[in-house]
């Protein structure tokens, strides 16, 4: 959402520094608004605008802010797309050893990939994952086969899924072995779902820049061809959730 021209054409005069720091504010903030209504009121005091002239510019600024918000909806308060529930798992996890990821600009996809075309639980992969020696389970969440969706660990965490690209993704484990077992209509619709949510809370566009495959990354079967050809497919449907 580009609020800046239109906040820039606003405020024209009324110096470049307090336009751009209202559209900032507007564009980034959560109780934006209120802080903008701050900025404004400063502004009007130093250029000393009468309570009349002050309002009916306010009035201005809050039109425009509702048009552009309404033509461009974003972030939680905004959009009400359907979420996909997310079963916690109460994992025993040491939060002291897990780090808080500070960005945030891909998505990548895994499967299980034993030949037994596991549908293993997220408890199940943790305890794995544990008598590998890590904290706790390395993905952020799991997609059964039949399209439950369980909590690794925490979303805001860096993972522990993806070779050198873990401070910046959150992983996402499909089970099955999808180099052989084809994915489950459930887990597609809940995966796309889910990566809907997510790319929605984290500003992500939903292409295939922001979410792919680990074998996109290094040199691996995950997450095994038969999802890796539905790929876009889930995109597709990702773009298709997310406009609800
Ligand atoms: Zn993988």
């Amino acid at each position: 959402m580009d609020f800046m021209p239109v906040i820039q054409r606003l405020t024209e005069g009324w110096g470049a520094k307090v336009g751009l720091s209202v559209a900032l504010t507007i564009a980034y903030e959560d109780h934006a608004q209120i802080f903008a209504a701050f900025q404004f009121l400063k502004i009007c005091r130093a250029r000393g605008l009468t309570r009349r002239e002050r309002l009916s510019k306010w009035h201005a600024v809050e039109a425009a802010l509702a048009k552009l918000r309404a033509r461009a909806p974003m972030g939680k308060e905004t959009n009400n797309m359907e979420r996909i529930p997310i079963v916690e798992t109460y994992l025993d996890i040491d939060h002291n050893q897990l780090i808080t990821r500070r960005v945030t600009d891909q998505i990548v996809i895994h499967h299980t990939g034993n030949p037994t075309d596991d549908d293993l639980s997220a408890a199940e992969i943790d305890a794995s994952h544990k008598g590998q020696g890590w904290t706790c389970i390395g993905y952020h969440y799991v997609v059964r086969k039949d399209g439950t969706v369980e909590q690794g660990r925490p979303h805001w965490t860096v993972g522990a899924h993806a070779y050198m690209q873990n401070a910046h993704t959150i992983g996402i484990h499909v089970c099955g072995n999808f180099e052989e077992a084809e994915t489950t209509d459930e887990q597609i619709e809940s995966l796309a779902m889910l990566l809907a949510n997510l790319c929605t809370d984290y500003g992500l566009p939903i292409d295939r820049d922001h979410i792919v495959g680990h074998r996109e990354l290094m040199a691996t079967a995950c997450p095994g061809r038969n999802l890796y050809e539905m790929m876009d497919t889930v995109v597709g449907k990702a773009n298709f959730y997310a406009v609800q």
